[in-house]
């Protein structure tokens, strides 16, 4: 008999959700957590289904194959992962893919209609009618072009914006303007109004949004961080900030998740603090996508698409 073992740190509610949700989907499998499989069925599990677990579960089953993680972002199982031969799979799914397109829209136009201003004025019960500018004005660039970036890119073009992307490989994408390599990204950087982040945490993405590239914006431009924090070196991007380079920052995501409350950014004015609901992991959609991935295996050992051990993506 094989098990499927649910590794995560969720509240124990939240957990059973999932589990249940899961399960239903999958009425052949038997689910069930670490603390149900005695050592001696450990051998048995060939699949584990996660969200954050913690490594050293991991460890406990030598005959693990593959891991679906029920998140996106996976940098931190990638890395632990990166010499083994255990499969990493992450979540791809359109849901998700729609609800960052919708935050992405959401704050760009937050940005775009002065929003951060006019709720400072209303503090001050100051009438001030501030310049709107046309989206077909606007620059706004996307780092990555993933399952996310590119539904962000494409809801942003639909209302006129002039949009541009840097990925790592060449794209072709109708209607937006494609870069790659360093010497792109300075190109796309100097003629950026607002710059959305969507790359994946790596090691080579670790603060690559530091003091000189991020300096390589016109005055006045914004930043959206809707990837990981630890893509932009925050103390770069405070600098910055406070000199304003950079006229305001929405962040949904940070070096240290719950953001302390003593952390700086929370009170510097020209910072949007949000605690990380960008794009949330959609309950049905996601059990839906983990089952079909599952009864593919099952069915053809087929594992779906994994995250490359060198790229860490
Ligand atoms: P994806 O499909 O793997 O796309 C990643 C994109 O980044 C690709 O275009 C890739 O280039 C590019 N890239 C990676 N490393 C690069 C590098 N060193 N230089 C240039 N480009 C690079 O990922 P996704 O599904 O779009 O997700 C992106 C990230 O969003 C996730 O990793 C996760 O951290 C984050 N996320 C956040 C939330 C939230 O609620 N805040 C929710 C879900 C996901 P190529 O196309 O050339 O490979």
């Amino acid at each position: 008999m094989k098990i499927i073992v649910f590794i995560s740190e969720l509240a124990p509610e939240v957990q059973s959700q999932w589990l249940i949700s899961i399960q239903n989907q999958l009425p052949n499998e038997t689910i069930v957590l670490p603390e149900q499989i005695n050592a001696s069925h450990a051998k048995d599990v060939n699949i584990a289904i996660v969200a954050n677990p913690d490594p050293a579960e991991l460890a406990k089953y030598p005959n693990l194959v593959w891991i679906q993680s029920l998140w996106a972002g996976v940098e931190k199982l990638a890395t632990v992962l990166a010499s083994s031969p255990i499969k990493l799979v992450r979540l791809i799914d359109p849901q998700l893919a729609i609800s960052m397109a919708e935050s992405v829209l959401a704050w760009t136009l937050y940005l775009q209609r002065n929003m951060p201003d006019y709720a400072q004025q209303q503090q001050r019960a100051q009438w001030h009618q501030l310049p709107c500018i046309a989206s077909a004005d606007l620059r706004v660039s996307v780092l990555g072009a993933g399952k996310l970036g590119v539904a962000a890119l494409n809801a942003l073009k639909k209302l006129d914006y002039q949009v541009s992307c840097w990925s790592r490989t060449p794209k072709q994408l109708d209607g937006i303007q494609s870069y790659n390599g360093t010497d792109a990204l300075s190109t796309m950087l100097n003629n950026t109004d607002i710059l959305i982040n969507l790359l994946p945490l790596t090691p080579n993405t670790y603060h690559m949004l530091d003091e000189k590239l991020l300096a390589e914006l016109p005055k006045g431009a914004k930043l959206i961080n809707f990837s990981r924090g630890a893509v932009v070196d925050t103390e770069a991007l405070l600098k910055l900030l406070e000199t304003r380079h950079l006229s305001h920052a929405v962040l949904d995501v940070f070096e240290q998740e719950p953001l302390p409350s003593s952390n700086k950014l929370w009170h510097t004015p020209n910072v949007t603090v949000l605690p990380h609901i960008s794009a949330p992991t959609n309950l049905q959609s996601a059990s839906q996508i983990v089952a079909e991935n599952i009864k593919c295996y099952r069915e053809k050992y087929i594992i779906p698409d994994v995250v490359d051990s060198k790229t860490g993506y």
